[in-house]
């Protein structure tokens, strides 16, 4: 891969992920991100120990240290009483689960490809760039490059849409899924003494697509009006508040061609109710190089699209699954909430251990 001279098509987890690993093989790599700034959008990510090692074989476990708060549990919580139904304890993961801010992720890794001599032009837009031997769309949900590789097919509205907003509040390093008919939040500490929310609920239809919707913190609250205590006293410090439309995506059928490849939300955007998306992203990237390095580029594609298709499809699936549990109704929903508690007993390692595919993974090795 030395001297390979790569463009890598926007500035997030995917893209500079990727731009790292190539340029740690010794890969001339260029990044063009449409951003004036990188890491906009100052929300919370969830790092799954699949995740975490990724940033491992990009030798970033001690940024990851720094930037990350470590996650003790999940707290499964009718949100409607505030009683917690069960507890998926998280503690024997290893690498373990950390909560970060997607500024401070994008940070670690702009710094580190800095220091790998990744070139960053920021405020520049481009689907087509010239000259290269390698261009990697990494430009997220709505690419150009994606739509280039396989048309343009509209996404279908999920029926549900997403609040995200950070509050300053102390919280126990812990994510709590509030549970609610036809809703749910979730929430989790950042570094900083902030709390991250995001608040799905069910709704008919949806207008645009994208997550950028300025929203008044009134509706959010009046959609949880029936919620607990602890959850509407959450809400009440919500000041800005951005609302998106979740759309079902495709896992786009053509990941590559000769000289393009896909990475991140362009290749396979997810539902955010596995936490899934930026981990994902994370592993495309050593996956990637690991195919190229190993292989060499014609095949090395091919052998990408190949090996992360069915793992990011598996994990699309679950996450979709995730939605409707998280908002049953009436007797499914008491009923439901009895069996996990009942579970949660007899065998508290179960429900982790059913996510063992997903998290026990290392996308350094094959
Ligand atoms: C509510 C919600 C919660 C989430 N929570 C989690 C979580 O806890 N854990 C997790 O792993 N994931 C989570 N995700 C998913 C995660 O945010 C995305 O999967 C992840 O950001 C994808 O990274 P990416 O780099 O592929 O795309 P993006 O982060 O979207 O980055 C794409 C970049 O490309 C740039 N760009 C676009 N077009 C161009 C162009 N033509 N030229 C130049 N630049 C361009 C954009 O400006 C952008 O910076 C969540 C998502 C949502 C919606």
């Amino acid at each position: 891969m030395r001297n390979m001279r790569v463009a890598v098509v926007g500035g997030g987890p995917a893209g500079l992920t990727t731009a790292l690993a190539l340029a740690m093989q010794g890969a001339s790599v260029r990044v063009f991100e449409r951003a004036a700034v990188l890491g906009e959008g100052g929300a919370g990510l969830q790092i799954s120990p699949n995740g975490a090692r990724a940033l491992r074989a990009l030798d970033l476990s001690g940024g990851l240290d720094r930037i990350g708060l470590t996650s003790d549990a999940v707290v499964p919580t009718d949100g409607l009483t505030g009683r917690a139904v069960t507890r998926f304890d998280l503690t024997a993961q290893v690498p373990r689960y950390r909560f970060v801010a997607r500024p401070d992720l994008v940070g670690l890794l702009a710094e580190a490809c800095a220091r790998a001599g990744v070139e960053i032009t920021t405020g520049t837009a481009i689907d087509r760039p010239e000259k290269f031997d390698l261009t990697v769309g990494a430009d997220g949900i709505g690419s150009g490059i994606r739509r280039r590789l396989n048309g343009g097919a509209a996404p279908a509205f999920s029926g549900q849409v997403a609040w995200r907003a950070t509050v300053p509040a102390e919280a126990a390093p812990q994510a709590h899924i509030w549970m609610l008919p036809g809703r749910h939040v979730v929430s989790y500490p950042l570094p900083g003494g902030l709390v991250n929310l995001v608040a799905v609920q069910e709704r008919a239809e949806w207008t645009a697509e994208g997550w950028r919707h300025a929203d008044d913190p009134d509706n959010l609250r009046a959609a949880f009006v029936d919620a607990c205590p602890a959850l509407i006293g959450l809400l009440s410090k919500v000041e800005t508040v951005h609302l998106w439309g979740l759309f079902l995506h495709p896992v786009a059928a053509v990941w590559h061609d000769a000289d393009t490849v896909l990475v991140g939300d362009a290749a396979h955007p997810t539902l955010p109710f596995l936490a899934q998306g930026a981990n994902l992203a994370l592993e495309d990237a050593v996956v990637l190089v690991r195919c190229l390095s190993t292989k060499g580029l014609s095949a090395g594609l091919a052998a990408y699209q190949a090996e992360r298709a069915p793992r990011v499809s598996r994990a699309i699936a679950a996450a979709r699954s995730n939605a409707v549990n998280y908002h049953l109704r009436g007797m499914r929903r008491r009923v439901a909430h009895l069996g996990l508690a009942g579970i949660g007993k007899l065998a508290p390692g179960a429900f982790i251990d059913r996510l063992a595919w997903l998290y026990d993974y290392d996308p350094a090795e094959r």
